[in-house]
């Protein structure tokens, strides 16, 4: 099996995804190969239609791709059946999206213990009391989604992907719905997150002020590669996505 890059909590390999056939098949990712390195936060960036969608859903197992691989730690997600993936998708991997997804009749805590519960698993309750408490939720656990704001929803949202100590946390825009403070806290979270828990976070956004708080950007255009920046900040990610889009 292929083990590049070594690092790697989760590699793409030559991955392509062809939505449709013939003459209106949409080549949404065009041979890609990245990997995103354990205990990273990594955003993924591009103009509008550039595959990074496609790409986070076929990294954590939510579509599968035309040809190439994906490996999640060991493991080639390319190859496994709907079953292994679901369980993969529910054991080793936290999401977060612009919309919480909570159940609106739990409270804040039986939200965040779902994963768990689904799985069959008991609380490790050190590592739930260290989330409750980072995430700022201690006072919360009692309350439904309906009594808690915005940046509340997605504390709690972060904290039941991170209950299971996910392998990968795959962020959707993550603060899309949010206002700036409270986005700007939860950012602050996801890279708490990586650096002090250890956390592989993969976040994909169209906002520059976001990937700033990452530790690199990986960009794409029309389904490739299109560069990386290490240590963002809004200007050097400003940059790199208007020469991506005065190129075209
Ligand atoms: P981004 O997230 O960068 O905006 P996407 O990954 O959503 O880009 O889309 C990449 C390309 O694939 C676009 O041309 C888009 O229209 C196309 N695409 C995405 N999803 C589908 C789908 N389910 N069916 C057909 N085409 C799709």
């Amino acid at each position: 099996m292929q083990t590049y890059p070594p690092a790697a909590a989760v590699a793409a390999v030559d991955l392509v995804k062809v939505y449709g056939t013939g003459d209106t098949a949409v080549r949404a990712l065009d041979g890609v190969s990245v990997g995103f390195d354990r205990g990273r936060f990594t955003a993924i960036m591009g103009p509008s239609g550039s595959g990074k969608s496609t790409l986070m859903h076929c990294l954590a197992g939510l579509d599968t791709a035309t040809t190439g691989q994906v490996l999640l730690g060991g493991t080639d997600l390319t190859t496994r059946s709907d079953r292994v993936l679901t369980k993969v998708r529910r054991e080793r991997i936290g999401f977060v999206f612009q919309s919480f997804n909570l159940l609106p009749q739990l409270t804040a805590e039986r939200n965040i213990l779902l994963p768990l519960d689904l799985a069959g698993r008991r609380p490790d309750q050190e590592h739930l009391d260290r989330l409750v408490t980072t995430l700022g939720l201690a006072g919360r656990l009692g309350h439904r989604p309906s009594e808690l704001s915005g940046g509340q929803q997605q504390r709690v949202a972060l904290a039941r992907a991170l209950v299971t100590r996910p392998e990968v946390l795959f962020a959707d825009e993550p603060t899309g719905n949010l206002d700036s403070r409270s986005g700007a806290e939860v950012l602050g979270l996801l890279r708490d997150s990586a650096r002090d828990l250890g956390q592989t976070i993969v976040m994909v956004t169209h906002d520059p002020g976001a990937a700033a708080y990452a530790d690199r950007v990986v960009l794409l255009a029309d389904g490739r590669l299109a560069g990386e920046i290490h240590q963002p900040d809004i200007a050097s990610v400003t940059d790199a996505l208007q020469t991506l889009a005065s190129a075209r």
